[in-house]
């Protein structure tokens, strides 16, 4: 087992697309540490480099104490496990899992063992004499789990690895991965677009955007205090509401401002977003997170927005509101990409659950059975405490 650091690591690929910039990540012994990010923010390719399937344009990659750039992928005492699993079709399972050990010459009776122990470890002991095809999609990739982990490397690198699951099977094998990755203590690298993976694997997540490293922390941390816009939306489902606000300050007092609505910044708020304080007259962006909303009428002491009712999705534990409150909403890459995916547009898409022209500006969490009739202008209370503040230039957090 090891560490593993990349220091200024640079990937500039042919046609000088820069698809890995200065990134620099310290990887603890034993640690599990997920890379996610949008496709096409070059965390597959940084990956690959600490692989050694791809050459370093600039910086260094270090695991245990060597430094690696140089050797070949075979000298790096590392296991891969790829989206695609990669398993040799005319080879049993068990086959498959000592590929790598024969390879190697290992002696045939320690080879017997650790197909044994793998097998164990994964279930895979009543399918050892099949061929993958004559597997379930998370049987084959427990094989694929299976071939990386006898070989017992010093780190594992996983691209993906879950991604051709069905969703139900997708949550299902993440728990397994995790405990299985905190059994053996191997540090592991986890490529993933899904935060929520991200967020439920990882001891620490790095966030990549365009090549860069935007945040790298616990989920908690990364979820509670994100360093800009791009992380506070791109974690969390929904994305956090971001509206532009104007702030005024008066002595201890800070005053945010959006369209008609008053809210003054809670103790716990200006503690986390020092900055705000020097911020009087200027226009910032104001996050709050969807479960920091709550009807009115259950928080008579919190500031309202007007909100008129989009949409409403009930999921059972609770409701998830859509409104359109009077705010300039402040959008990133990460609502785009939710919007795509949940088909809840603006008026020139064709969601026909959205009233109007408008694109609903606020998300809500809601506890289950609030009465919410589409249409509908309801008060919306905003929790003071749990607000955030971003520059409107910038994106950095005000901290
Ligand atoms: P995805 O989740 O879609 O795989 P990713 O975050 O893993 O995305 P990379 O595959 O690392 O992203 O790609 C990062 C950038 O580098 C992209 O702009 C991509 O088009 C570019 N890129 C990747 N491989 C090559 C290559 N061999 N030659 C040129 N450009 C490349």
């Amino acid at each position: 087992m090891a560490e593993v650091v990349l220091k200024d690591v640079d990937k500039i690929y042919e046609g000088d697309v820069h698809a890995v910039q200065s990134l620099s990540l310290d990887i603890a012994d034993g640690e599990f540490l997920v890379l996610v990010g949008p496709s096409g923010c070059g965390k597959t390719t940084a990956l690959r480099m600490v692989a050694g399937l791809e050459t370093i344009s600039g910086g260094t990659v270090t695991i245990g104490d060597r430094v690696v750039n140089d050797l070949s992928p075979k000298d790096r005492d590392i296991a891969m496990v790829f989206q695609s699993y990669a398993l040799y079709p005319h080879l049993t399972v068990a086959d498959n899992i000592a590929f790598g050990l024969r390879l190697r010459k290992m002696p045939r009776n320690v080879v017997e063992e650790r197909i044994a122990w793998a097998a164990k470890l994964l279930d895979l002991t009543p399918y050892l004499a099949r061929k993958p095809k004559e597997l379930s999609g998370g049987q084959r990739q427990r094989v694929a789990m299976g071939r990386a982990i006898v070989r017992e490397p010093q780190v594992f690198l996983m691209d993906e690895p879950l991604s051709n699951l069905d969703a139900k099977l997708r949550v299902q094998m993440r728990a397994e991965v995790a405990k299985l990755q905190h059994d053996l203590g191997v540090t592991t690298i986890y490529v993933t677009h899904d935060q929520v993976e991200a967020m439920t694997m990882g001891d620490r997540v790095a966030v990549m955007s365009m090549g860069k490293l935007q945040q790298v922390d616990t989920p908690q941390h990364l979820y509670d205090e994100p360093f800009n816009m791009f992380v506070a939306s791109f974690i969390g489902t929904p994305p956090m509401n971001l509206v532009e606000a104007d702030v005024a300050v008066e002595g201890e007092r800070v005053d945010v401002k959006v369209g008609p609505t008053t809210i003054t910044a809670g103790a716990s708020a200006l503690a986390r977003y020092p900055q705000i304080r020097n911020c009087d007259g200027r226009r910032v962006v104001l996050g709050i997170r969807a479960e920091d909303l709550h009807p009115g009428a259950d928080r008579p002491a919190f500031p309202t927005f007007n909100g008129r009712i989009d949409l409403v999705e009930a999921l059972g534990s609770g409701l998830m509101a859509y409104f359109t409150i009077d705010a300039v909403p402040v959008r990133t890459q990460a609502h785009v990409e939710m919007e795509a995916e949940s088909g809840v547009t603006n008026g020139d898409g064709n969601s026909e659950s959205v009233v109007s022209g408008a694109r609903p500006n606020l998300i809500a969490a809601f506890p289950p059975r609030v009465q919410l009739r589409i249409g509908d202008s309801v008060p919306v209370a905003v929790d003071p405490d749990n607000i955030h503040f971003f520059d409107l230039e910038t994106g950095a957090a005000l901290r």
